[in-house]
């Protein structure tokens, strides 16, 4: 029986301005504790096979990876996290915090030789083609420094690379967005209000990633208390929140939350249960 290594690993988990927050001087923007310097929102899922140990001299697989979102700050993301050759990516939404780092990943495409592929909504995809003109543009040479990518459609249940993600329609504010389910995982960025046919699907979740933006509310995240309230409904087994802005203290901020509920951090890698990546049923 093959046993899965599945993990999740936070490349950033700031909101749109990151912190410390440009030209601010507040004490969370001064603070020295690592844990609150923050990036732009974005994470790298990874999947191995691991050999059955009664087999002699057998090896994992290579790690096969999925990203969601090309944060803007994904050239120093992908630095730290020791350059993960992904050609996976999965999209929330097309917001600037979320969208703009694809570029960066023409490196990557040259040691894969292949293109990249993307998995995102209808209106993403429209997006894609406005603001990456120059690699959707016929009258653009191709080949030497342009990106090559293939777009998919991510609805429902969908296969990426060597991952099966179930889309979790969400909204922020009134403009819909997508969260994504993987076995026992939910990732949900950018989100004030999840509708009632999406709470279905989180049913049985056991880590729940969701958007907690800062204490007073606002009119696209949830705060804390809303994003609290969502964690008592599903009572997931671990819940981290992202996309905080300055107004969170790392440590002081944990110490008042409740058991299995904490504010996740950049370069967090937490590893999942084990599920076929592939094949996982809810
Ligand atoms: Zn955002
Ligand atoms: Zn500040
Ligand atoms: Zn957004």
């Amino acid at each position: 029986m093959p046993f899965f290594e599945n993990r999740l690993l936070f490349l950033g988990t700031g909101t749109s301005t990151g912190v410390p927050v440009l030209g601010c001087n507040c004490r969370v923007c001064r603070s020295e504790d690592p844990h609150d310097k923050r990036s732009r929102v974005s994470v790298l899922l990874k999947t191995r096979c691991l050999p059955d140990p009664a087999e002699k001299n057998a090896s994992p697989t290579n790690w096969n990876y999925v990203l969601i979102d090309t944060s803007i700050d994904l050239r120093a993301q992908f630095f730290r996290a020791g350059t993960p050759l992904v050609n996976q990516v999965v999209y929330t939404h097309a917001h600037v915090d979320h969208f703009f780092g694809l570029d960066e990943l023409r490196v990557i495409q040259y040691y894969l030789q292949g293109p990249i592929h993307i998995y995102c909504s209808e209106e993403v995809h429209h997006r894609l083609e406005v603001v990456y003109a120059h690699i959707f543009d016929p009258y653009v040479q191709k080949g030497g420094g342009i990106l090559s990518v293939e777009v998919h459609p991510a609805e429902g249940r969908f296969r990426a690379g060597a991952m099966e993600l179930l889309t979790l329609p969400v909204f922020h504010g009134g403009q819909p967005v997508q969260g994504y389910r993987w076995g026992g995982l939910a990732y949900i960025t950018d989100c004030s209000h999840i509708p009632d046919s999406t709470l279905e699907l989180l049913e049985g979740v056991e880590v729940l990633v969701l958007d907690a933006l800062r204490h007073k509310s606002h009119e696209t995240h949830f705060n804390l208390d809303q994003a609290l309230a969502v964690v008592e409904c599903l009572k997931p087994r671990q819940t981290w929140f992202i996309h905080m802005t300055h107004d969170l203290q790392h440590a002081e901020t944990n110490a008042g939350l409740p058991e299995g509920v904490e504010l996740s951090y950049d370069g967090l890698e937490i590893e999942l249960s084990s599920f076929d990546p592939s094949k996982w049923v809810l």
